[in-house]
């Protein structure tokens, strides 16, 4: 059961198209996982409806329906084409794994510590970074803070962070407010999506050591 969903004012970003790429990912991610979330676009996505309609359609440019189309599809827990082994499909939600488009085994994993993978991901934007975050079962991230917003979406184990658990498809969406060391559930390894909009700032004892490797 999804405990940690998107906030309302990023749903009303996702649903008006103002959402970047990367960001867009988490949410469209998130709503593959969440019925009630994508109840919420839906509705979202009515007012907007009435809204076009109450100020008239002449104003829109010619593909403004086949944009808004697109946008409805977009959310769909559709099945993926991609012939992917059985681990990827299971951790990878529909509109991330056309995203990434291959196996987790044919990504290029880089050691970011003893217990710690990153495989970053194509992203549209130089602003964001977006990535798969492995680590092992029971062990710590670096804390660290950051200088913009991270979204931290879990596809497979569990994180343990300030008090609350995140699962399967559940959304932790911080800021530069926020300091956090993350903990990856005992029972197996931990797969999550990471995007970040500026680089994070590791605060633990091995921050002088590990910051060259974890540049934006
Ligand atoms: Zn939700």
């Amino acid at each position: 059961m999804i405990r940690h969903h998107i906030a309302h004012d990023l749903l009303v970003d996702y649903a008006s198209g103002s959402l970047p790429e990367a960001p867009s990912l988490v949410v469209a991610t998130h709503l593959a996982c969440c019925a009630s979330c994508r109840e919420d676009v839906r509705r979202i996505e009515d007012i907007g409806g009435a809204l076009l309609e109450s100020v008239g359609t002449a104003s829109l440019g010619p593909d403004a329906l086949a944009a808004a189309l697109d946008r409805l599809d977009k959310h769909e827990p559709e099945t993926t084409e991609l012939r992917l082994d059985e681990e990827s499909r299971k951790v990878l939600p529909g509109p991330l794994a056309r995203h990434v488009h291959r196996n987790l085994g044919d990504l290029r994993w880089r050691r970011l510590g003893p217990c710690i993978e990153e495989a970053v991901l194509a992203s549209a934007s130089p602003i964001f970074k977006t990535a798969l975050l492995r680590v092992a079962a029971g062990a710590a991230m670096p804390a660290h803070t950051h200088g913009g917003h991270e979204y931290t979406l879990v596809l497979k184990g569990g994180i343990r962070d300030g008090g609350a658990e995140y699962r399967h498809g559940d959304v932790m969406s911080l800021d530069d407010t926020h300091e956090h060391k993350p903990v990856a559930t005992e029972d197996e390894e931990c797969i999550c999506l990471v995007v970040l909009d500026a680089p994070v700032r590791l605060t633990g004892r091995f921050a002088r050591l590990l910051n060259p490797f974890i540049k934006h």
